[in-house]
């Protein structure tokens, strides 16, 4: 039977969250990374039970969306033969885990990674959200990303540092994972229901002074698309992946394994920008600087479809664009150049804003909105 769940939970493999076109399954890799046969059994596995897409989430995590509760099980089995399921549900909830995507093996993301996971056991009960961050690299890769208790590099060697403090905790490859276990238990206990993650914890509860003198280092310059020196990192509109094109690609470059990224890129490994439009290979496309949530009909909050307005609309818009099926506002938080929201089959729009904001101007249909950009 499915282990389907009320909308709001945080959804894994065991625990999917059913939403209006069925359960949405996540799958969370370890380390980020999938060898090519695991990546090519899930672009299977999104074909035959989802709608052919896998969702890129903002932690690095795969979503198969549209599986129907009957088919939940096989699908679990699937998953478990392709080595990509933790055996226990609790274990699975909070593996939350960030890793610099361009780790190699054996290297400290590598081995601090695995003894987190070792450790998970031994962590308090904590919100579903909470997340960490093993982000080694010789600057941080991750600070943008949502985690709130980071192993960073810094000037004074490897630090433990809470999210949203200036500085961290020095610790050194054998104290870091048991000081984050300490961390995590002093979050833990100073929870409260309205501050649910560290940087909001940090509001009202300050650190232990020791646990805050070693000062960060700034964060590297965000990742681009294109080649590395290793592979190349190539972009997926809206975080979302085309199984089929995934699995083309893996083929026809003969990979070994990708990564995933929480910035809706992947890593090849060992591979090159392919020639196709199923992803984008252009550091400069439009619509890297494009939010939309999946809309109409997928979420039953959406009267309006998103994102193939968004694609239409991107080339017009010089900033960052928002398009969003209500006004929760779930696939853009800050505040984008602009925003629409759906609301009875029409938009609302707002400049400067987020989904939350105050619209300037409301009923909008999707020409009106393409006049609107083109004649500014
Ligand atoms: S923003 Fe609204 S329509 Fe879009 S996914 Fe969230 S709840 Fe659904």
């Amino acid at each position: 039977m499915s282990a389907a769940t009320v909308k709001g939970w945080c959804p894994g493999a065991h625990r999917p969250m059913l939403a209006a076109d069925g359960l949405v399954v996540r799958i969370r890799p370890r380390l980020a990374r999938l060898t090519a046969a695991q990546a090519l059994g899930l672009c299977a596995l999104a074909q035959r039970y989802g709608h052919g897409y896998l969702d890129l989430t903002n932690r690095a995590n795969l979503q198969i969306r549209g599986v129907a509760e009957g088919d939940h099980l096989a699908l679990i089995e699937a998953l478990a033969d392709l080595d990509l399921l933790d055996t226990d549900p609790a274990i699975e909830s909070r593996r939350n885990i960030l890793v610099a995507p361009f780790w190699q093996s054996g290297d400290l993301i590598h081995r601090l990674s695995i003894e987190l996971i070792d450790q998970l056991a031994d962590l308090p009960d904590l919100p579903a959200k909470i997340g960490f961050a093993i982000d080694t690299l010789a600057q941080p890769l991750l600070t943008r990303d949502s985690a709130d208790i980071r192993i960073e590099r810094a000037a004074s060697g490897l630090i433990l540092r809470a999210d949203g403090a200036a500085a961290g905790r020095a610790v050194t490859e054998d104290t870091a994972i048991p000081a984050l276990l300490e961390m995590a238990a002093w979050l833990a206990d100073h929870l409260t229901p309205d501050h649910r993650r560290m940087a909001q914890v940090l509001a009202h509860s300050p650190l232990p002074p020791e646990w805050c003198d070693a000062p960060a280092l700034p964060a590297a310059p965000a990742p681009q698309i294109g080649r590395q020196s290793t592979g190349s990192l190539i972009g997926a509109a809206f975080g979302q992946i085309d199984a089929e094109a995934l699995a083309q690609v893996i083929r026809a470059q003969s990979l070994q394994a990708i990564r995933l990224t929480p910035w809706r890129m992947l890593y090849l490994e060992g591979g090159t920008l392919p020639d196709t439009d199923a992803f984008l290979t252009d550091p400069h496309d439009p619509l890297l600087r494009v939010d939309a949530c999946p809309g109409a009909p997928y979420c039953p909050s959406s009267s309006v479809e998103t994102r193939a307005f968004a694609k239409r609309l991107a080339p017009q818009i010089n900033g960052t664009l928002h398009v969003s099926g209500c006004a929760k506002g779930c696939a853009r938080k800050t505040a984008a150049d602009l925003t629409l929201t759906g609301r009875d089959g029409r938009f609302d729009l707002i400049r400067h804003g987020t989904a939350t904001d105050t619209p300037e101007r409301r009923a909008l249909s999707p020409d009106d909105i393409l006049r609107e950009v083109n004649t500014q």
